[in-house]
């Protein structure tokens, strides 16, 4: 086996813990004579790990009581329209963060679905930064204000959300798990799994029962989140195999620490890159504002946009790979979700000062 140190931005790499127990289970799933993928979801088998990592997911997210949790399919995508569709009724309206370039996918569906202002934009810095509480503007009558918590192109972070006199709805998608989610500012919370929890094809949302009992009513059926609370995230088939490898991923997570050792593995690991890049005395340079970067994708450039080819085939002979930064702001990106080994990120680091040096 030659497994390579994986850099995807998402999906991304899993524990090789988590894929190994999932292959030993696949052909007979806990004496059953078939894999759970086989199964119905509504079998006991099933059942019990649906609610299984429902419970785990609660606990490690430390969501309160007052909270549901939905496993839904379609990406944090559909949640750009779901959002709006469920929290907007007629005479209502939301403020929208355009932070990067999620944040402005995000506004640009919800304006397809519901009224929606803009209450930051942060394209005039490049999308270098956050904005600071003050900046946010809340507009009479907002029913909530979107965030995208980490921007995972530009690589971007909120550090701690906003105390706004309206709720948050939250975009975690690419910080799911590794810092705390303030659950006193927020309505809603929203992500897809296949950065830091799992394969993909599961999308969780965490919501307030009270907004919950707010949402509008009469939306097709999978479109409404009510009907998805009701039925305990069984309205329809779930996407089981993503569940059930999440579940694995949670309890790797547990015995790690939680989202406490999640957090510190992605302080310090973070901080072993940005130091790279910092004591390159130039040679490497981040975008993002120094309190603003992104513990989950460190974005860099390289003196010129020549040496690209050559730093990714190098990184690739030394078992590095998908490096590649996003195509709209070019340089190079390595994202280190939860389950990227140290180890990793240490040979990371390992070979950026090597090639600085031979390329200086
Ligand atoms: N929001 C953010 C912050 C993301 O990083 C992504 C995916 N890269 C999305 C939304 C879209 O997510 P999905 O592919 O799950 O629809």
């Amino acid at each position: 086996m030659n497994r390579v140190r994986n850099f995807c931005a998402g999906p991304c790499t899993l524990p090789v813990e988590v894929l190994a127990e999932t292959r030993d289970e696949l052909l007979d799933y806990d004496g059953s004579g078939m894999s759970l993928i086989e199964m119905s979801h509504r079998s006991p088998e099933y059942d019990a790990v649906h609610g299984d990592a429902l419970e785990r997911l609660r606990s490690a997210l430390e969501v309160p009581a007052e909270f549901d949790v939905l496993f839904l399919q379609g990406g944090a995508l559909l949640q750009f329209a779901m959002v709006p569709m469920n929290l907007l009724p007629p005479g209502s309206t939301a403020g929208y963060v355009r932070s990067g370039a999620w944040g402005k996918a995000a506004h640009a569906d919800a304006e397809r679905a519901a009224s929606t202002y803009l209450a930051w934009d942060g394209t005039d810095a490049g999308f270098t930064r956050m904005p600071e509480p003050s900046e946010i503007e809340v507009r009479p009558g907002t029913r909530y204000v979107h965030l995208t918590s980490n921007e995972t192109i530009e690589g971007i972070q909120l550090r701690s959300l906003p105390d706004l006199a309206v709720p948050l709805v939250v975009d975690i998608s690419s910080d799911f798990l590794t810092q705390p989610v303030d659950w006193h500012q927020v309505d809603l919370v929203y992500g897809g799994v296949q950065k830091n929890l799992g394969p993909a094809g599961l999308t969780v949302v965490v919501i307030r029962r009270s907004a919950l009992d707010d949402s509008v009513a009469g939306l097709p059926s999978y479109l409404g989140y009510a009907g998805h609370a009701k039925a305990g995230s069984l309205l329809n088939t779930p996407p089981m195999f993503s569940v059930y490898v999440m579940g694995k991923m949670l309890r790797w997570i547990e015995d790690r620490g939680g989202l406490a050792g999640m957090a510190e593995r992605a302080a310090r690991r973070s901080g072993v890159l940005y130091d790279v890049i910092d004591g390159s005395d130039g040679f490497y340079t981040g975008p993002a504002r120094p309190h603003a970067r992104s513990r989950t994708n460190v974005v860099f450039r390289l003196p010129s946009p020549d040496l690209d080819g050559r730093f990714l085939a190098e990184a690739r002979d030394a078992g590095l790979v998908n490096l590649k930064g996003h195509r709209s702001v070019g340089g190079m990106r390595a994202s280190i979700y939860n389950a990227m080994p140290d180890e990793g990120v240490d040979e990371l680091a390992g070979f950026m000062r090597n090639f600085a040096q031979g390329a200086g």
